[in-house]
Formats: C-alpha cells, sequence, structure tokens
C-alpha cells in the first residue's frame, strides 16, 4: 500500500466509518485502527436530519439502510405540564423533497452495520478490528503511526491520520492531552422496546418529545418501525466515563413517578425492560482539531449535548469536509497536507460550535419548569410548526 496516499483512520464509529467511505471516494488507500473486535450493537436510536443523510445517500448508503431507518411523519412537542402535544412539525415525504434528503430515524447498530458493510465491499479500505491506536509520530515521509493487536505492536508511514475515536479520544490525548471533557451533570437512559408493546397511537411514525420540569423523554421507531427507542434524560451525579452502563429500572421510573409527568411518559418508561445509561459529557468549543497531517473528527472533536440530535450528524458533516479537503491536496505532499487539516477544522469549527450553542440553549428550554415552562409552551404555539421548523433550517440544508 503506497504510503504516499494512505490515510490511517482511528475509529470505526459512525464518524470514522464514514471518513473512510469519503476519503476512498477521493482516491485515498485508508486503513480504518478499531481497538474493540467485533461492532457490537453500542448506543441505540438515532435522529439522522437532512444535513446528514445527504452525505449518506451520497456515499451509496441508501440501499443498504432502506429496510431499517424509518422516515417519521412528524415531530409531536409534548409538554408534561399541559399533558399534550402542544406542536406538530411535520416531516415526511414534503419535508423529504423540501430538503432534498430524508430525515431518518436509525439504530445506531444499524447504520454501524450498513457503514461497514459498505467499507467491506470497498477494496480501497481495510478495516482492522481488534487493532488499538498507540502513538503517531511525524517526519518527513508523513507520519509512523504506531498500533497495536493483542501482543503485537506494529509500525506503519501513512500521510496523514484522522482522529474519530470517540469522546476519550488516544488520538486526542496524544496531541492535546490538557483537553479534558467535561461532565454535564446530565444522564441519558436509552432502552428500545417492540412497537407491539405499545397501544397503536403511540407506534405511529413519529418523534415524540416530552419537555418536562429538569427532565426530558424522546421516542421514535427504529429498525424498520418494529421497535421504539426511548431516551430519557435526567439531572444526575453518575459520572463514569465510557459508553454505556446498565440502568437500575427503579431509579428511571422514580425519576418520571411525580404526577407532573403525564401517564403516557411513564407508560413509555415503564415499557422498556431493560436500561443503559450514559454520563454526559462534551468538550467546550474553541478547542484544537488539528496538528500537522493529524486531524480530529466527530465526538473526539467536538462531544456535545444530544439535545440537537446533531453529534453523529456533524460528525457525519466532519467526514465530508475533511475529505474534501484533503482531496483538493492529495498531490502536493507534507506542508500541503498540514494546510488541509487547518483548512478543514476553519471550514467546520464555526458551524460545529453554533450546534453546540444551540444544543445547550435547547436543553435549557426543554427542562423549564413553573412559569418558565407555561411560557415557553405557549410560545411554542405561537409560533407555529412552520416556524419551528424554520428555525432549524439553517442545520438541515446544510451542503458539503
Ligand atoms: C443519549 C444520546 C443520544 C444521541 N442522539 C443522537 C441523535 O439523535 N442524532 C445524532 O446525530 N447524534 C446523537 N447522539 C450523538 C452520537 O451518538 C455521537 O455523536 C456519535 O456516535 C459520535 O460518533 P464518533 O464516530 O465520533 O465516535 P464513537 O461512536 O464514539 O466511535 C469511536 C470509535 O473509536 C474506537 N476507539 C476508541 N479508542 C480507540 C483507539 N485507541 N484505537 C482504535 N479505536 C479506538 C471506539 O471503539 C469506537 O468504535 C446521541 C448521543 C447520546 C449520548
Amino acid at each position: 500500500m503506497a504510503a504516499s496516499r494512505t490515510v490511517f483512520v482511528v475509529g470505526a464509529g459512525i464518524g470514522g466509518l464514514t471518513a473512510s467511505l469519503a476519503l476512498a471516494g477521493r482516491g485515498f488507500r485508508v486503513v480504518i485502527l478499531e481497538k474493540t473486535e467485533r461492532l457490537e450493537e453500542a448506543g441505540a436510536g438515532l435522529q439522522l436530519s437532512p444535513n446528514a443523510s445527504r452525505v449518506l445517500i451520497e456515499l451509496g448508503l441508501q440501499s443498504r439502510l432502506a429496510a431499517s431507518a424509518v422516515t417519521p411523519d412528524a415531530i409531536s412537542i409534548m409538554s408534561a405540564r399541559a399533558g399534550c402535544e402542544i406542536a406538530r412539525l411535520p416531516l415526511g415525504e414534503a419535508a423529504t423533497s423540501r430538503a432534498g434528503a430524508p430525515y431518518w430515524v436509525v439504530h445506531r447498530a444499524d447504520l454501524q452495520a450498513a457503514l461497514q458493510a459498505q467499507v467491506n465491499d470497498n477494496p480501497d479500505i481495510e478495516l482492522r478490528l481488534g487493532c488499538q491506536f498507540e502513538d503517531a509520530v511525524p517526519h518527513t515521509k508523513g507520519l509512523t503511526v504506531v498500533q497495536r493487536s493483542g501482543m503485537t505492536r506494529q509500525q506503519e508511514v501513512a500521510m496523514a491520520l484522522v482522529g474519530a475515536d470517540g469522546i476519550w479520544s488516544a488520538v486526542r490525548s496524544h496531541l492535546f492531552p490538557q483537553t479534558q471533557p467535561q461532565f454535564s451533570g446530565l444522564i441519558a437512559w436509552r432502552g428500545t422496546l417492540e412497537a407491539t408493546q405499545l397501544p397503536r397511537e403511540h407506534t405511529s411514525r413519529r418523534v415524540q418529545l416530552w419537555m418536562g420540569p429538569n427532565a426530558h423523554l424522546v421516542a421514535y421507531p427504529i429498525s424498520g418501525a418494529r421497535r421504539i427507542n426511548v431516551v430519557a434524560i435526567v439531572p444526575g451525579a453518575w459520572n463514569r466515563p465510557g459508553w454505556s452502563a446498565p440502568g437500575d429500572m427503579t431509579e428511571i421510573k422514580n425519576a418520571f413517578a411525580s404526577p407532573q409527568w403525564p401517564p403516557t411518559a411513564r407508560m413509555l418508561i415503564g415499557a422498556v425492560d431493560e436500561w443503559r445509561k450514559w454520563a454526559l459529557f462534551t468538550l467546550a468549543g474553541g478547542g484544537e482539531w488539528t496538528n500537522g497531517a493529524i486531524a480530529l473528527l466527530g465526538d473526539a472533536a467536538h462531544a456535545m449535548l444530544p439535545f440537537a440530535a446533531q453529534g453523529a450528524g456533524m460528525a457525519i458533516e466532519d467526514a465530508a469536509i475533511l475529505a474534501k479537503c484533503l482531496g483538493e491536496s492529495q498531490h502536493e505532499g507534507g506542508p500541503a497536507i498540514s494546510a488541509a487539516m487547518q483548512r478543514y477544522a476553519r471550514l467546520r469549527q464555526p458551524r460545529v460550535a453554533r450546534v453546540q450553542r444551540f444544543a445547550r440553549q435547547t436543553g435549557r428550554i426543554y427542562h423549564l419548569t413553573g412559569p418558565a415552562a407555561y411560557a415557553r409552551d405557549l410560545a411554542i404555539k405561537t409560533m407555529g410548526p412552520q416556524r419551528m421548523l424554520a428555525r432549524q433550517s439553517w442545520i438541515y440544508d446544510w451542503r458539503a
């Protein structure tokens, strides 16, 4: 494999797999290092708005996702205070044709499996499972990448390296050890259930968002609408770093037991039989993303609160822009690669910082209590669905 056009991508999450496909599409050879032995069913549902689905469709993923991704008809904004829906934002076919790409809800495992299948079919990409990034040493010919599989340590020369290794990124620690994720004081509880377990009116193709005092709840169909994904965000002190841990059902039921939550919200919580929880950590905006021929992408660069449902979306956008910037410089060698990485960061950082701010602000609005919650509900009703949707058009209308 020619080192002069080989890019190492660390991490086979949504960001790393998408970046690999985008880079291979620009003529690079790609080696993906993934520390786990198998890409397992980690995470739960993901909402992918048109800004992200558009990139995936351009990479040829649409047919692979046809059986699992669901296009919801609408987002129902529900108020725990009012006990009912206060706005319904239309999605479905009309929104798809307006945006030129669908709004999808999908199980993370289904998306990762589709990306992996696409990667496996691409002769220019090699996915090394059970292989961990250890070090990268720059020199005149590019970089020497040090990796470990079990007891075997290996070194290879590459043109560039992309750290798509998530919030606890080893690549970021290597480049910028001072940058540390911060605990948000919030915990995400995630679980799924069979759609047939719920009464019919709760299994329609809708994203249900329940806003309540200091917490919120989101439910939507995934896996071809056979399952419902439920996410509850509540305050908490449990802050174990990592991907997820089993959650105690009694604890989450208690968090929603108060009469301030209507029976429908409590029914959704009660119907999930296995919960997993994530302590929500974020990275502050304004940090560095690149150093020479190395760049960070996705959660490794900008882990954010999930309230705008854009963490994976931003990783997917990063992938498209990184490949474009590198593609424009691939025949020019060393300094041009480093300049391309800087161009990528400059193009991405303002938008990602705005999405991070929007996510924080959205979370505060979702969790309002008392008279402020009443004012919020009134404002949403007054604004109406079209203006509510228009508030997000700067996110959804993005194109690479
Ligand atoms: C509750 C919740 C709800 C969310 N909902 C949405 C949503 O609706 N829409 C949305 O767009 N986003 C959502 N997100 C965010 C989204 O899940 C993440 O932003 C996204 O998965 C990040 O992808 P990534 O590829 O950057 O990192 P990851 O998915 O974390 O992947 C990193 C990969 O790197 C590997 N790795 C780590 N270290 C090494 C190493 N040293 N060597 C080799 N491999 C390594 C890991 O094993 C992993 O496979 C949500 C997040 C949460 C917590």
